[in-house]
């Protein structure tokens, strides 16, 4: 494949982007950015910092301040902040409720654009990278050689999401439905880098495909495109 090349992975929560780009990443040998990870990171910090979440002067005020470092292994991707790993921490309950709020303030989202796109930077001296996100497509890198927006039935995502956390009883998969919901209403809705399908992105809707079809599917994209190249 020749290269470098970055692939931009936008959808809805707990639509499969996750699994797909690091799939895609591992078969094409690419490195893979989770930018959400870093967006429930500045979130946990201001909740173990005592900011008031909901408060966008106080979190754009203490936006500078969490060190977040991302590691791109598609294999063992992993999250630090201020040296530590959060990658447990950062998928609770707690961070799912906030992390919408602190995502839209645009304070935030300058300094995650600024890590993000110094990432994609440095993956671009090897081989490419699969990113994914909300605004990847849009904002982050509108260059994206392949764009994807990715996107399934609620109450399919819903059941995934809750199968991930191991609670596949009814009250579990419409709780965890209207968590998503809640989360994507705020995501598509803010002023600042709204979720939107980009211009040129190709839709997946993964509602009715297993994992590896997504995976197949991508992976033929991205190889039609370098073989045009
Ligand atoms: O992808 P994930 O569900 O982990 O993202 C968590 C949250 O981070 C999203 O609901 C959204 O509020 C925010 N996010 C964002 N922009 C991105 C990635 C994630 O606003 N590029």
């Amino acid at each position: 494949m020749s290269t470098p090349l970055v692939v931009a992975v936008d959808g809805t929560s707990g639509s499969g982007k996750s699994s797909t780009s690091r799939g895609v990443a591992d078969r094409l040998g690419l490195r893979y950015l989770d930018t959400g990870a870093q967006f429930r990171a500045m979130t946990w910090w201001m909740l173990s910092n005592d900011v008031d979440v909901h408060d966008a002067d106080a979190v754009a005020a203490a936006a500078d301040k969490p060190v977040i470092m991302s590691g791109t292994d598609p294999n063992g991707p992993t999250i630090t902040l201020d040296g530590t790993d959060v990658s447990r921490e950062i998928r609770t309950d707690e961070v799912n409720g906030s992390v919408s709020p602190v995502s839209a303030v645009p304070a935030v989202r300058a300094r995650l654009l600024e890590l993000q796109r110094g990432i994609i930077r440095e993956a671009l001296t090897g081989p490419g990278i699969v990113v994914e996100g909300r605004d990847i497509g849009s904002v982050v890198w509108p260059e994206a050689d392949l764009k994807l927006y990715v996107s399934a039935d609620p109450s399919a995502r819903a059941t995934r999401r809750a199968a991930e956390v191991g609670s596949s009883d009814d009250a579990s998969i419409a709780a965890t439905k209207a968590s998503l919901e809640a989360r994507d209403v705020i995501d598509s809705g803010r002023t600042t880098a709204p979720l939107v399908q980009a211009d040129g992105a190709v839709h997946l809707d993964t509602t009715h495909i297993t994992l590896e079809q997504a995976i197949d599917q991508v992976v033929q994209l991205a190889v039609e495109l370098t073989s045009q190249a």
